[in-house]
């Protein structure tokens, strides 16, 4: 008997469901509506251009594992995008899903993922004889240094990683190890140097893969044995790219594994390119020898994105996909996230997804509104940057002036108000209050919360500003 398209697609979403966070689910999945079920081909319509990429982008995996238990193997899902009037194309269209769209870049032969394999061969190392073509760099095209914004938090990684880029394996930068918190760019910036390199030079083979991943290939061969050909494999890479090694704490057959693995590489003038989430020096359960390997070539780390980098990021954005963006609304999204790359963009696409939902305009309010549901969970924090506006703002002074080293009064006053605040509500450091606000040391950042105290004591007329701005800065 023939299904029903709506049967169909709400035994999908209950797998969905399983997979995805509730956030996630309501904003990606329940607008999506089913349209059509024919040749096993189900037809889903979503509600923008904008909507689908994401789906694509980020979903992509989940989809099609989902209609394959669903559909089985030749179950395929098409969608139908409903085309915004702003566009001036009220028709909707439809386009096929590309099974293999995220091609493979300088390798357009093999566009499968490693553990996606269309002749049901999981693991691409067992191949005997494995040609190096057949290697699929797993790079993804989106992450290019064309789109890495350059700023002070990221200017030694990522003009080493263009270095290496330029000379894989000849320069001293090997490895080279990126370090930094979550969301700030190290997975985006390997995938800079593996592309550039691929670009530069066709016939190198270059492979990015994560720890994890890593590791369970490695567990997978244990249990396959052909361990052999899993260590071979990853001997013939020209470039290893092997992101978040702190994956491999505590794992000491992984680490074992890697180390001959690294040191092969390294001894015949490979690339390697290391990324975790703290430096060397901080990571634990780590074998010692691997860790002074790590230490061999140059460590440079990612820093959070001081305001001017998280404007520039949003505007490539939000120019790359030709959106019309007010400026306040983006400014507020860089003033109100402010140590997070991943955030900034959620936060952006979220209330594109918003609008583009309900038809709304982007304003600042939807964007206040949409803030507040989307960063609570995170705990957010004022941040120096913020209060510095509203503080400049209050005055009526240009923001400029108050991180500048000038020592006109009414600036040094307002510096100050925004030092004092900055302490009384960040968990940022004396010192890198006073670096924020016109490059003072931790004495002057002291020396401005006590004045500011004690005027508070003695004039009215000062207490009440600090009032009224405390208002402003806890609204938001
Ligand atoms: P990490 O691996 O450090 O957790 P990612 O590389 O996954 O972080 O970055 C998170 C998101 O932020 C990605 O979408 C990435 O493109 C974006 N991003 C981070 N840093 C930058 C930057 N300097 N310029 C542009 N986009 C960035
Ligand atoms: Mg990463």
């Amino acid at each position: 008997m023939e299904k029903s398209y709506e049967s169909v697609w709400q035994n999908c979403l209950s797998i969905i469901k399983d997979n995805v966070s509730a956030q996630s689910f309501r904003t990606w999945f329940e607008p999506i509506k089913a349209i059509k079920f024919a040749d096993n081909v189900l037809t889903i319509q979503v509600p923008s251009q904008f909507f689908y990429e994401w789906l694509e982008e980020h979903y992509i995996d989940l989809l099609k594992k989902t209609i394959k238990k669903e559909l089985g193997a030749s179950g395929r899902l098409e969608y139908n995008i409903v085309m915004e009037n702003t566009y001036n194309n009220s028709k909707p269209y439809t386009v096929s899903v590309p099974t293999s769209n995220k091609k493979a870049v300088g390798n357009p032969s093999v566009a499968m993922p490693l553990d996606i394999n269309t002749n049901g061969i999981r693991n691409p190392f067992i191949i005997p004889g494995l040609k190096k073509i057949n290697v699929e760099s797993q790079l993804n095209p989106n992450y290019s240094f064309e789109n890495f914004i350059e700023g002070e938090c990221n200017r030694l990684a990522r003009s080493a990683g263009f270095a290496v880029s330029n000379k894989p394996g000849g320069t001293s930068f090997n490895p080279l190890f990126i370090y930094g918190g979550v969301g700030l760019g190290k997975t985006h910036l390997m995938h800079s140097i593996g592309i550039q390199i691929k670009n530069q030079f066709p016939n190198k083979t270059v492979l990015y893969v994560n720890a994890e991943k890593f590791m369970h290939q490695y567990i997978d061969s244990v249990r396959n044995n052909d361990t052999n050909d899993f260590i071979h494999f990853y001997q013939m890479i020209d470039v290893l790219l092997m992101d978040d090694v702190q994956w491999f704490a505590g794992k000491d057959k992984t680490q074992d594994i890697f180390f001959h693995i690294f040191n092969h590489l390294h001894q015949s003038g490979k690339q390697i390119v290391l990324s975790a989430d703290k430096p060397p020096v901080e990571m634990q359960g780590m074998e010692q020898r691997l860790l002074s390997r790590f230490k061999w070539g140059l460590s440079a780390d990612l820093q959070a994105p001081d305001l001017e980098t998280r404007i520039a990021i949003l505007q490539k954005k939000v120019y790359k996909d030709g959106i019309d963006f007010p400026k306040d609304v983006l400014e507020y999204l860089a003033y109100s996230i402010t140590n997070n790359v991943r955030e900034l963009e959620g936060a952006l696409i979220s209330l594109l997804a918003q609008s583009s939902l309900n038809k709304k305009a982007i304003t600042l309010e939807l964007a206040k509104s949409m803030i507040d549901k989307f960063v609570k969970n995170t705990a957010r924090e004022v941040s120096i940057d913020f209060i510095q506006k509203i503080v400049s703002d209050y005055f009526q002074l240009p923001i400029e002036l108050m991180k500048s080293k000038t020592r006109k009064r009414e600036v040094v006053q307002a510096r100050q108000i925004a030092m004092y605040f900055s302490k009384s509500l960040t968990k940022a450091s004396l010192a890198s209050i006073g670096a924020h606000c016109g490059g003072k040391d931790h004495a002057t950042v002291l020396h401005a919360c006590r004045t500011v105290n004690n005027l508070m004591e003695t004039d009215k007329r000062f207490k009440i500003y600090i009032e009224e701005i405390e208002k402003k800065i806890a609204v938001v």
